[in-house]
């Protein structure tokens, strides 16, 4: 099949007065398994909607294969929309349910038997065509929902959250099918959650939408690693957030060399250099911003211990910890036990007793993976 590429160029979408996208653009490779993430009411579900035909955009255009297809009809349109409640037809044998698309389409029935019984092959459900969507398990439904689906044979694949009904297990084993089957067709896929953890385990390349404005398109080690604002730092893990202001730029004055300089604020208070590469933004001295850095970057020592170059020594108490097996998780707080929002992933192994509730650390940030980002 002919993998096909999508491009939304400076869409905009409003329900009456109220704009859900903001001058959306994104390019989408052929073939790609895309991820579109964000919190609820960020607008993705209304720009699936948009691409397969159901929302109209006001402003923008819209491409598959490089052809504006904004005034062609849903049903002609050459992409597949899996909702996220399924939309199967209760009263329908499965059989029924995946014959539909063909039905409307005046498909000839022997064409139609070939089709419906090889899309019901590819999602494993050859032998319950003959029962009613209320007889299978969720995850059953689900595959029902995408042979519906890919049984149009459409270029480009719509997902709308099709995970979020089913229990921990059988999404991570979803996803892995799912995965399997995109690969093995080459559809290029839009992939829509809220989860991070299931966006970046499946996609080639995902954006970050909040409020209906992208805020960053990358692999998910590029958002991971170079978020470019704190929304999407936290968005995509988890992150220690530090309050800082910018004393001087790399190469502006004598002595910064090649470095940030950074005065801590906050219950820390320290003057700290972090490499250059830190920051893609043009910060000026006197700015406000963020020295960020994930929770495996840092250590955890016996006060009173030496330090270490390029990391952030900073003294404070253990607020709580959770024990997620491959390492524990520590929150911090200070001397006065106000939570300083840190955390510390130290790997676990076995036999080894975690720090206590109350105890007093020495935390060291490690300064060559931080990130300085607007605040
Ligand atoms: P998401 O899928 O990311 O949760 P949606 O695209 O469903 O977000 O919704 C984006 C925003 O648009 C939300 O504020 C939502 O309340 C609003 N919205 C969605 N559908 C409609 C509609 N049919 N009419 C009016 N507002 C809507
Ligand atoms: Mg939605």
């Amino acid at each position: 099949m002919k993998k096909v590429s999508v491009q939304c160029r400076n869409i905009r979408l409003s329900y009456g007065s109220t704009e859900v996208l903001r001058d959306v653009n994104l390019d989408i490779a052929p073939g790609e398994f895309f991820a579109l993430l964000g919190p609820s009411g960020s607008g993705k579900s209304s720009l699936l909607r948009l691409i397969a035909g159901f929302n109209r955009h006001t402003n923008g255009q819209l491409l598959v294969d490089g052809q504006d297809i904004t005034d062609l009809e849903t049903w002609r349109r050459p992409v597949g929309l899996v909702f996220q409640n399924y939309a199967l037809w209760p009263h329908l044998s499965v059989w029924d349910n995946v014959a539909f698309g063909l039905v409307e389409r005046r498909v000839d029935k022997a064409q139609m038997a070939t089709r419906v019984g090889a899309a019901l092959e590819m999602v494993g459900l050859s032998a319950y065509g003959q029962r009613r969507p209320s007889q299978l398990s969720g995850g059953q439904q689900q595959r029902v929902a995408l042979a519906r689906t890919l049984v149009v044979e459409p270029q480009v694949l719509l997902l709308d959250e099709p995970l979020s009904n089913l229990d921990k297990t059988l999404r991570v084993q979803m996803r892995q099918e799912l995965l399997s089957l995109q690969r093995r067709l080459g559809l290029t896929t839009v992939f829509v959650t809220h989860d991070q953890e299931e966006a970046m385990t499946t996609a080639d390349r995902m954006a970050v939408l909040d409020q209906g404005v992208v805020q960053q398109v990358g692999t998910p080690m590029q958002l991971y690693d170079e978020p470019v604002n704190a929304f999407v730092a936290h968005f995509v893990g988890t992150m220690n957030a530090l309050p800082v202001v910018v004393k001087s730029a790399p190469g502006l004055e004598a002595g910064g060399d090649g470095a940030w300089v950074l005065e801590v604020g906050g219950a820390v208070s320290a003057i700290v250099q972090v490499p250059s590469a830190a920051a893609a933004h043009r910060l000026k001295p006197g700015e406000a911003a963020w020295l960020c850095s994930r929770p495996h970057h840092a250590v955890l020592r016996e006060p009173g211990t030496s330090g270490g170059e390029q990391l952030l020594w900073l003294t404070a108490t253990v607020q709580d910890r959770e024990f997620l097996g491959e390492f524990v998780r520590y929150r911090l707080a200070d001397a006065s036990a106000q939570a300083l929002g840190l955390h510390v992933d130290a790997p676990h192994r076995a036999a080894q007793v975690p720090r206590g509730v109350g105890q007093s650390v020495l935390v060291g940030l490690d300064l060559s993976q931080a990130r300085l980002l607007p605040r």
